[in-house]
C-alpha cells in the first residue's frame, strides 16, 4: 500500500487525539476557573453571612442586655428595702418588658426570669404565680454564681422550661447591699426570631448558621436543629477547635476530615465577636458545593461533552472514510488475480524509484517477463489452471525479488515486469536467472495431473544512472529485449542492446544445461557453470 495512504489515517488519528486533548484540556481548565470562582464566591459570601449573623446577634444582645440592666437597677432597689417577694418581683419584670416593648416587639424576647441565689425561679415577665422550677442547672445560672467578676453570661441553645420554644439566655447578676450575689436576672433569646432575620439575608439558603458562645456552646443554629445541641456534638466541637486555632477575627477556611457525624468536608467564613466574644459562622458541605457548580455549570459540561463527542464521531467517520479510501486505493493498485501491484500501481511507483534512483545517481535494471506459448497452455489445460498458474508465476517472482525495494507488477495477459533499483546489468541477470529457475521447477498438480513446467521470455535493460535514461525508455527496452528472447526461441533472458555495459545477448535456456553467454555476462558464468554440472 502507498505509504502516503496509510499516513492519512495515523494523520487523523494524530489529529483527532490533538483534537480531543485540547478539548479535554480547554474544557478542564474551564470548569477548575469556575470552580475556583466558585470557591471565592462562596468563600466570600460565607464571610458575608457570618459578620450579618455577628451583626444581629450582637444587636440582639445589646438591646437584651439593656433590659437586662434596667431590670435588675430595679429589683437590686427592691432588694435593698427588704427581701423580694415574687408578686412584687413579677411586677417589676412585667413592667420593664412593658416599657421596652415601644423599641423591641413583643416577641424579639421571650421572658424575663427572676432566678434567686440558689437557682430557683421566683418570678417570670409571664403569668403569675409561677411554678418554682429549679434551674439551678443551668449555664447562664451557675456561670455567674461561680464566678462573681462576670457581669453577664450568655446560656446554650435549649427547649425553654418554661415555653417549650428554643431560646438562648442573656443574664446578669444580682446582688445584695452588701455585694452577695443574690440571684440572676435572665432574658429569654427566642431563636426562631433571629433565624427568621437571618434565612432573609442568606445567599440561597444554601449555608449553615451556626453561633457559639465564647465557651463553645451553641446559641443559635440554622436551619434551626431538630433537638438542642449537646456540647459533645461532633460538628460543634471540630469547628469550634479550628476556629480557636486560627487566630484571624475573620476568615474562612476549608476543613477536611471531619469526625463522625461531621462532613468530610466543608467551607467555613466566620467572625468573632468583639464585644460579646461569641462566634458566628456559616457554612457550606463541599457536597452541596458540587450540587451548586453542577447547577450552574451544566450547560457548559453538556455543551462540552457534546462537543467531545461530535468531534470524536466526526474523526471516526472521517478514520473509516481513509480506511476505505485506502482500501479503495489498494484495490486499485492490485491486479485481484495475482495479488501483485498492477501496471498503474507500477507507473505510479516507478517514477518515485526513478527520482530516488536519479538523484542519489545509482543504477537501475528492469525485467520484462513474458510465459511462453501460454495461448497454448490455457488451450491445453483450460483457463483456469491458466489463471493457477499465473498466480503461481506472479507469486514466484515476487518471491525471487529479495531487496525491500524491489518491485514486480502483472503488466497485462501473461506479461510481468520488476523493477530492481540500485543493480546492475549483471545483478539484473542473475534476478532474472533467479527467477526462470524457481518458475521453471514449480510444480503445478491440476486433479492428480501434474502440469509440464512453464518457461519464461525475459527482457533486460539496465542504465548505470537512473538520471540518464527514463523509465519509458527503459521499459521498452526491456520489451523489445524480450522480444528478441521470443525470437531466438524463448525460454531465455535477452540483455537489451542499448544498455552500455554488455550490449550482446545473453540466452540461457533453462534445464537445457545450456548456456550463451556471449561477450561478458561473467556474474552469470560461475552459475551457469554450476548449471551445466550433471
Ligand atoms: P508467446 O510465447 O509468444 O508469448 O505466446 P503466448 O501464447 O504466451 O502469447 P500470446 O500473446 O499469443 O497469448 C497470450 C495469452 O495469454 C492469451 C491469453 O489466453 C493468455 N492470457 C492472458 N491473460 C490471461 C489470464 O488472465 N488468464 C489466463 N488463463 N490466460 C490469460
Ligand atoms: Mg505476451
Ligand atoms: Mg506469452
Amino acid at each position: 500500500m502507498n505509504s502516503r495512504h496509510r499516513n492519512l489515517r495515523s494523520r487523523i488519528r494524530i489529529l483527532s487525539a490533538a483534537s480531543l486533548l485540547t478539548l479535554l484540556l480547554g474544557f478542564t481548565v474551564a470548569l477548575y476557573i469556575s470552580w475556583q470562582t466558585l470557591i471565592r464566591n462562596t468563600t466570600g459570601e460565607l464571610k458575608r453571612e457570618a459578620c450579618t449573623t455577628s451583626t444581629l446577634v450582637r444587636g440582639t444582645l445589646i438591646d437584651a442586655s439593656k433590659i437586662l440592666d434596667t431590670a435588675r437597677t430595679r429589683l437590686e432597689e427592691a432588694l435593698r428595702d427588704a427581701p423580694l417577694e415574687p408578686k412584687q418581683a413579677h411586677d417589676i419584670l412585667r413592667s420593664v418588658v412593658e416599657a421596652f416593648s415601644i423599641y423591641n416587639s413583643a416577641d424579639s424576647f421571650g421572658l424575663l426570669l427572676l432566678l434567686n441565689q440558689n437557682g430557683k425561679l421566683i418570678a417570670r415577665s409571664g403569668e403569675y404565680p409561677s411554678t418554682p422550677i429549679d434551674l439551678s442547672d443551668r449555664y447562664y445560672y451557675r456561670s455567674l454564681r461561680d464566678d462573681p467578676s462576670r457581669k453577664y453570661s450568655i446560656g446554650k441553645l435549649r427547649n425553654a422550661a418554661t415555653t417549650g420554644k428554643m431560646v438562648f439566655h442573656l443574664s446578669m447578676p444580682l446582688h445584695e447591699r452588701d455585694g452577695s450575689f443574690a440571684g440572676v436576672v435572665a432574658v429569654q433569646i427566642d431563636e426562631i426570631e433571629l433565624t427568621g432575620t437571618i434565612k432573609e439575608t442568606l445567599n440561597g439558603e444554601q449555608s449553615a448558621i451556626r453561633v457559639q458562645d465564647p465557651s463553645g456552646q451553641t446559641i443559635l443554629l440554622y436551619p434551626p436543629p431538630e433537638r438542642a445541641p449537646t456540647k459533645d456534638d461532633p460538628a460543634n466541637m471540630t469547628l469550634d477547635r479550628l476556629i480557636k486555632e486560627s487566630p484571624a477575627h475573620r476568615d474562612s477556611m476549608r476543613i477536611s476530615g471531619g469526625t463522625a457525624g461531621f462532613p468530610k468536608t466543608v467551607y467555613v467564613g466566620y467572625e468573632r465577636d468583639p464585644l460579646f466574644g461569641f462566634c458566628s459562622w456559616s457554612s457550606v458541605t463541599k457536597a452541596r458545593m458540587c450540587r451548586l457548580f453542577l447547577s450552574r455549570n451544566h450547560i457548559l459540561i453538556i455543551s462540552s461533552l457534546l462537543a467531545i463527542a461530535a468531534i470524536g464521531i466526526l474523526f471516526l467517520g472521517l478514520y473509516r472514510q481513509a480506511a476505505r479510501l485506502e482500501n479503495a486505493l489498494e484495490d486499485a493498485n492490485l491486479d485481484p488475480m495475482t495479488l501483485i501491484g498492477n501496471r498503474r500501481s507500477m507507473e505510479a511507483e516507478t517514477e518515485r524509484l526513478w527520482r530516488d534512483a536519479a538523484r542519489s545517481g545509482n543504477p537501475i535494471s528492469l525485467l520484462f517477463i513474458d510465459i511462453d506459448h501460454f495461448k497454448d497452455f490455457n488451450d491445453i489445460h483450460g483457463h483456469e489452471v491458466g489463471d493457477r498458474a499465473l498466480k503461481a508465476v506472479a507469486r514466484f517472482i515476487q518471491l525471487s525479488l529479495q531487496r525491500p525495494l524491489d518491485l514486480c507488477c502483472r503488466w497485462g495477459g501473461e506479461e510481468f515486469v520488476a523493477i530492481l533499483p540500485d543493480t546492475r546489468q549483471e545483478q539484473a541477470v542473475i534476478v532474472a536467472e533467479r527467477i526462470r529457475e524457481r518458475v521453471s521447477q514449480m510444480t503445478l498438480n491440476v486433479n492428480g495431473v501434474l502440469i509440464p513446467k512453464i518457461t519464461l521470455s525475459v527482457g533486460i535493460a539496465s542504465s548505470d544512472r537512473a538520471d540518464r535514461t527514463t523509465a519509458d525508455e527503459l521499459i521498452r527496452q526491456a520489451d523489445q529485449a524480450m522480444l528478441r528472447a521470443k525470437a531466438e526461441g524463448r525460454d531465455r533472458t535477452v540483455v537489451a542492446a542499448e544498455t552500455k555495459r554488455n550490449p550482446e545477448t545473453l540466452t540461457k535456456p533453462v534445464g537445457t544445461g545450456a548456456v550463451d553467454c556471449r561477450n561478458g555476462c561473467e556474474a552469470t558464468a560461475g552459475q551457469a557453470k554450476r548449471r551445466e554440472q550433471p
